[in-house]
């Protein structure tokens, strides 16, 4: 029997670049199933689109045997839509890939003869300019990835994209990681495996626009930093150290003062100052644990990533 790869496409409000990614796919795929010999299987992800996407991929469906969807109930977001794929993915091989034709999809073809050929578990990509994207969101981007590299024993590499070719051992180690807040782009690096990086410009968007407002991004970041680091809560531990230890010090510097000089030790200044720094830093630090506690709060619900509404899929959905 022949390989199948399977291609998983999150798609969220996609109707004006669908079209133009099933003609790509369906181009380099054909190209593939000639020169392979491999067979391929596209795994459409709807994570609760407001617009047309459903009904396209209903009509694509019905042209096209390969083409196969899953529609969530609502929105739950890229990572539970990768997740859903992943799940759902038959391939001996699994790739992932935005639906905007950022992520170019004549790579594959290096992308399985790398996996094959070289003996690769992993094929990712990774863009090595950020051109075309705001200069503020390229500089927040670039120092978030300093940050959890400095703070994490996981590698997370900058520029890394989601878009990779992984074999069926992988994918199934990525499965029995079913943590409730996933950062993908840790979890590819946790669990391991020989991964070969393949570098390409960054393309702009073939149609529609980012989901991804600064905002979420952020709000992205500080997931990854709470899911892949506990260097956060090692701050409040450090705070006090070195509050206790400028606090020590003062108290010498005042009763020295007040018996060698008699100082009356005023100060009032100075004190609302101290009041106001120290219980800033505590604030700060329980804001800390109050991330790592929701997020552990979170995780023992354990709610489902996501819920399946329809798809087409004769096998077993999961
Ligand atoms: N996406 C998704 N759910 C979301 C947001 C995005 O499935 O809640 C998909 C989106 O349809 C696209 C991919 O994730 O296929 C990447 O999104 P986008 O191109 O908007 O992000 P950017 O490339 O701007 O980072
Ligand atoms: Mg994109």
């Amino acid at each position: 029997m022949n390989e199948l790869i399977s291609i998983i496409i999150p798609c969220y409000n996609e109707e004006a670049v669908i079209p133009l990614f099933y003609e790509e796919i369906k181009r380099q795929s054909d190209f593939m199933q000639n020169k392979f010999g491999v067979s391929f299987e596209y795994l459409f992800i709807d994570d609760g689109s407001r617009d047309n996407t459903l009904s396209i991929l209903k009509s694509l469906a019905e042209t096209d045997r390969r083409v196969k969807y899953i529609s969530f109930s609502r929105n739950f977001g890229k990572e539970a839509a990768m997740y859903a794929g992943l799940k759902n993915a038959s391939g001996d091989y699994t790739a992932i890939m935005d639906a905007d034709l950022q992520d170019p999809p004549k790579l594959l073809e290096d992308m399985y003869k790398s996996i094959v050929d070289e003996g690769f578990d992993c094929v990712a990509t990774r863009r090595v300019s950020r051109k075309g994207e705001p200069p503020v969101r390229s500089f927040f981007a670039r120092l978030f990835y300093k940050l959890i590299n400095k703070i994490s024993k996981t590698d997370i590499v900058d520029g890394a994209r989601d878009y990779r070719l992984m074999t069926r051992q992988m994918v199934d180690s990525i499965l029995s990681m079913g943590e409730y807040n996933r950062f993908s782009k840790g979890i590819f690096g946790w669990v391991g495996f020989r991964t070969k990086w393949l570098e390409f410009e960054n393309t702009e968007r073939a149609a529609g626009e980012t989901k991804w407002s600064f905002w979420k991004l952020f709000l992205y970041s500080l997931d990854g930093i709470a899911a892949f680091s506990t260097a956060p809560l090692a701050i409040a531990s450090v705070a006090g150290f070195i509050f206790c230890a400028a606090a020590f010090t003062m108290i010498l510097v005042i009763i020295f003062k007040t018996l060698i000089w008699g100082d009356p030790v005023a100060g009032y200044p100075s004190l609302v100052c101290i009041i106001f720094l120290v219980s800033g830093v505590q604030m700060f630090c329980m804001g800390i644990l109050g991330q790592y506690l929701s997020k552990t709060y979170l995780e023992t619900k354990k709610r489902p990533i996501f819920i399946i509404k329809e798809t087409n899929s004769t096998e077993d959905i999961k």
